[in-house]
């Protein structure tokens, strides 16, 4: 059954608010009132979690993270902007391969599996994945995901 996913993202973002503990201020905005999917909740669950997650854990106290969704027939699209250390871009293509982590992380901790997983999540619905970047201004991750699935044979 389809997901309705303005309800998806709010409870999403809530759960984030909660567990950051460092005053981020998380805001969340659409456009379209009743955007639905049919992609597997679980699957969906890796990507917006994976990439919340980093933009609070690469983003300094109260920094402000965005997230906006919008959709037509074909797509749907969101987008998760914060005003964190950024991303170089030697690193912008390969920090989807596992265990890729960039040189300005200093000291915050991690594996560099989050993002190998979301990419191999999105390539599985047929989606695109597109990072935008500014080193200690910001980044912008937008995933668009198709919303007719195609059916296997
Ligand atoms: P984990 O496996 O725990 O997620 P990780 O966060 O290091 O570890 P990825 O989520 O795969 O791994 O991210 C890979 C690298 O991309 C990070 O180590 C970091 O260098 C960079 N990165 C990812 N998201 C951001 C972001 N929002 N801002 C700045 N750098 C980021
Ligand atoms: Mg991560």
């Amino acid at each position: 059954s389809p997901l309705p996913l303005i309800p998806y993202f709010e409870k999403i973002i809530d759960e984030f608010r909660e567990l950051s503990s460092e005053n981020h201020s998380l805001s969340f905005h659409s456009d379209c009132s009743n955007c639905v999917t049919h992609i597997n909740q679980k699957l969906l669950d890796h990507i917006v979690k994976n990439l919340l997650y980093n933009a609070i854990k690469y983003s300094p106290q109260g920094g402000r993270i965005a997230i906006t969704l919008d959709c037509n027939r074909e797509e749907i699209w969101f987008n998760i902007q914060d005003q964190g250390i950024g991303i170089s871009p030697d690193y912008q293509e390969k920090l989807f391969q596992p265990f890729v982590r960039a040189a300005n992380v200093g000291t915050i901790q991690g594996t560099g599996l989050g993002l190998s997983i979301v990419k191999r999540a999105v390539d599985l619905q047929g989606g695109r994945i597109k990072v935008e970047s500014k080193v200690n201004c910001g980044t912008c991750f937008t995933i668009t995901l198709p919303q007719i699935l195609v059916p296997s044979c």
